[in-house]
């Protein structure tokens, strides 16, 4: 398998994709992968197993913005890296910008693909991207289009399939602008105790949310990513993906429950990069 392209040089000829599976602990993911019960996502990372890397925000808003602004992900280990793109600022040649990193003089990633003529599409999601409220509209108003509804949303035990009903609309639209597509994947995030029963029960009467429940929704979201990978490569350009977590969630751990705090089980995510190519379907 090859290596990715730089990420600078893919603007343009290659659609984008940036899957963010909202609050994924690191650990559940690298156990569910080592255990052969998320294949599909396996079979996206390059090496068959997840990057693990901190986060630079403990909660949705601050790691998106984050994110947006060229800061994905740093990887957890002492090491040299570079980063895939980076909003231009004072001191950003010592910021780990290398000759393959994307540099623009926008704010976020979002509006500099718009400014290069992609169209821009947000599949939220949690609460941060439901333009419900002022806040809630902050993140997704960057973007060109935004979807969101309730049947998309944490509570809904099918987000993730509504979800990807929405990307069939997307990428049918005979548009013939690249595609920067955006998906806050929700499932894992609390409320997640359904998915260790019956995808139809009430939430109200399950149990609390646990490790257990919270490693189930991945593999929900695994068993779904045959066909996220079908849509996103419907259109004639590779597709550079980006697939992590902008952060975990304690259960716990430590006396500590939920996120919003700094915890290793919330600064630690897993990560993984790659290109999707439409006319093999397989990753380079
Ligand atoms: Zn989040």
């Amino acid at each position: 398998m090859n290596a990715p392209p730089r990420f600078r040089d893919v603007i343009g000829s290659h659609d984008i994709a940036l899957i963010v599976l909202d609050t994924l602990r690191y650990d559940v993911a690298a156990a569910e992968l080592a255990a052969g019960r998320t294949p599909h996502l396996a079979a996206l990372a390059p090496d068959g197993r997840w990057e693990r890397r901190h986060t630079p925000g403990s909660f949705t808003f601050p790691a998106h913005q984050a994110f947006f602004a060229g800061f994905l992900p740093t990887p957890a280990e002492p090491a040299p890296y570079e980063r895939l793109f980076a909003a231009a600022f004072p001191g950003s040649a010592e910021a780990h910008v290398g000759p393959g990193t994307w540099t623009f003089e926008q704010a976020t990633v979002v509006e500099a693909l718009t400014a290069r003529g992609y169209r821009t599409v947000c599949l939220g999601g949690v609460g941060f991207f439901n333009g419900r409220t002022a806040l809630g509209s902050v993140l997704p108003a960057l973007f060109g289009e935004h979807h969101w509804s309730e049947r998309t949303g944490v509570t809904d035990p099918a987000c993730l399939d509504h979800q990807l009903d929405v990307l069939d609309r997307v990428v049918t639209d005979p548009d013939p602008r690249p595609r920067f597509v955006y998906v806050n994947v929700p499932a894992i995030h609390q409320p997640n105790h359904f998915y260790l029963d019956d995808i139809a029960s009430t939430p109200d009467t399950r149990p609390p949310d646990t490790l257990a429940s919270h490693a189930a929704a991945l593999r929900y979201v695994d068993s779904r990513i045959p066909r996220l990978r079908d849509l996103l490569t419907t259109g004639p350009r590779p597709v550079f993906t980006i697939v992590c977590s902008d952060h975990g969630t304690a259960y716990g751990d430590d006396g500590f429950d939920g996120h919003r705090l700094a915890h290793d089980c919330v600064w630690t995510v897993p990560y993984l990069h790659t290109v999707l190519d439409p006319r093999t379907g397989e990753t380079t």
